[in-house]
């Protein structure tokens, strides 16, 4: 790897929502320059204004400010090599495209697009290059006095790229090697639009990734083929010494593998494919997002990481410090990476269970006020740390730790023809009594008197708690008896038993 600074980017067209394969492929750069001690820069491509959807530019930003991604210049960031909306850079783009017309890399066109697709009708696989472009309507066929002509008469024209048939452009991509194509399958792109005074996509990146020191190119494999091209356009602005290093990341593929992931098969499947939830301003239309449905942003982070990656060990657990550390580039795998949605269930179930109860309880708080119940933050603290285990999401919580929260006001038949015999109510009426007598309501304390109990009684100890955790859950489920009893305290835990007892007998 060569010696300058490293300094990626991540350079989107607001187009709309940001789709999880563009997340994979930002924070693969930011891995990449967190590793370096290198800068991510955050683009806006925004030189398609038909193709531009008001909010997404927010949306995206909001997106990495969920996921924890950092950007270290760019829109909203700031920096030296700004502005970094390319509809900010008009006159910049306008000088370069300039430079390549002085020098002959480029030529000016008038073909209207009724004369292209006539000429498309005409000319099966039609291409507009060298073997055609004499017989267009350009500054290559046409004389001087008229190109200057229709441009004096307004006129509007593109300018294109005059690509050279017949030779061979190598593109060194860190993730594919070696990859080479003949200049004669390339078309003469527009590179500049006199319409709306905007250059298109491929111009915008090549001198933007110049201009702002770019050093590695890390993107999505669907512009490998614009890469030849690229190399081609460095040559002709005289930059190859300071071209990037190109690694193209490998397709997201849908869960079974066949084909490219779309937003189809999130809502087939029932899993987002998007970081938020999107509103789309056109449609109306709402689509689910990662956050909305409950997935903390490590555990995404954690699950795009190993989508076209993985450190060589079985290790699948990562934060995202220790991403930073084992992330290579060039070990991405070529092959796509099927979306295996059950993998990221499984990633947010580990990491819940890892989140601190305290932080926990401030996601779970919400839903419990949602649900009409006050509860302290601590006793939330307390509940989260007893049940997380159980859980893959924080929604879940409420149906698994609800009991904690709002008395039973049935029971479960099935647990009750089970668990409640002939002499449940008068066991539990003795027992309400022996915790009353209880000043310390620990669990330890609880535990021991009452085991004491039993065993003093000869009571049969399953069917006691047995009937004990029917009263305080209203079925068979929770987890260890004097856990729940301390949540609740004496209070709570006597009024539960109590009310059982009136209603089961
Ligand atoms: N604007 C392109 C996109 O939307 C950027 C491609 C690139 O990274 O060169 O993904």
């Amino acid at each position: 790897m060569s010696e300058r600074k490293v300094r990626v980017r991540f350079a989107p067209s607001p187009t709309g929502a940001l789709h999880i394969g563009g997340v994979r492929t930002a924070l693969y750069n930011y891995l990449f320059a967190r590793q370096h001690g290198g800068d991510l820069i955050f683009r806006i491509e925004d030189t398609d204004s038909n193709r531009f959807v008001p909010g997404a530019e927010e949306y995206i930003i909001e997106s990495f400010k969920w996921l924890g991604i950092k950007f270290d210049e760019g829109v909203s960031f700031g920096g030296e090599h700004g502005p970094y909306r390319q509809s900010e850079r008009r006159d910049i783009y306008k000088k370069y495209v300039q430079q390549l017309l002085d020098n002959g890399k480029a030529y000016i066109a008038f073909d209207t697009p009724e004369e292209l697709d006539a000429k498309r009708k005409e000319v099966a696989n039609f291409q507009y290059d060298a073997s055609t472009r004499m017989g267009m309507r350009n500054s290559l066929a046409m004389p001087k006095e008229e190109v200057d002509a229709l441009i004096a008469a307004g006129k509007q024209y593109v300018v294109r790229f005059l690509i050279e048939p017949n030779e061979e452009v190598h593109v060194h991509d860190i993730i594919r090697g070696e990859v080479v194509v003949n200049s004669s399958v390339l078309d003469d792109k527009v590179l500049y639009k006199s319409a709306d005074e905007l250059p298109t996509y491929h111009l915008a990146n090549i001198v933007d990734d110049h201009l702002m020191e770019v050093s590695h190119v890390i993107r999505g494999e669907e512009w490998l083929p614009s890469a030849p091209l690229h190399v081609l356009l460095y040559r002709a602005f005289g930059w190859e010494e300071t071209m990037p290093e190109f690694a193209h990341l490998p397709l997201l593929l849908k869960p079974d593998g066949n084909g490219k992931l779309s937003k189809r098969d999130g809502d087939r499947l029932g899993f987002p494919v998007f970081p938020l939830e999107w509103h789309d301003p056109k449609t109306g239309d709402v689509s689910s997002g990662y956050r909305e449905s409950g997935y903390l942003p490590e555990a995404v982070i954690n699950f795009l990481a190993l989508l076209g990656w993985n450190p060589g060990t079985n290790q699948e657990i990562m934060s995202l410090d220790e991403l930073v550390q084992l992330f290579d580039l060039s070990h991405c795998s070529k092959a796509g990476a099927k979306f295996d949605f059950e993998k990221g269930k499984w990633f947010n179930h580990e990491y819940i269970k890892m989140k601190d109860n305290g932080e926990l309880a401030d996601l779970f708080m919400p839903v419990l006020q949602a649900n009409g119940v006050e509860a302290s933050k601590e006793v939330v603290t307390t509940v989260v740390g007893l049940m997380k285990e159980r859980v893959s999401f924080v929604k879940e919580l409420w149906d698994t730790c609800k009991f904690f929260f709002v008395a039973p006001t049935e029971y479960d038949e099935k647990t009750r023809k089970k668990r409640w015999k002939e002499d449940s109510a008068e066991r539990m009426t003795e027992l309400a009594q022996l915790l009353e007598s209880l000043d310390d309501f620990s669990a330890e304390n609880q535990e021991k008197v009452v085991m004491q109990w039993i065993a003093d009684k000869e009571y049969h100890m399953g069917n006691v708690m047995n009937a004990f955790r029917l009263t305080l859950v209203g079925e068979g489920k929770g987890p260890h008896i004097f856990d729940i009893t301390k949540v609740l305290g004496k209070e709570e835990t006597l009024a539960r038993i109590r009310r059982a007892v009136e209603v089961l007998k």
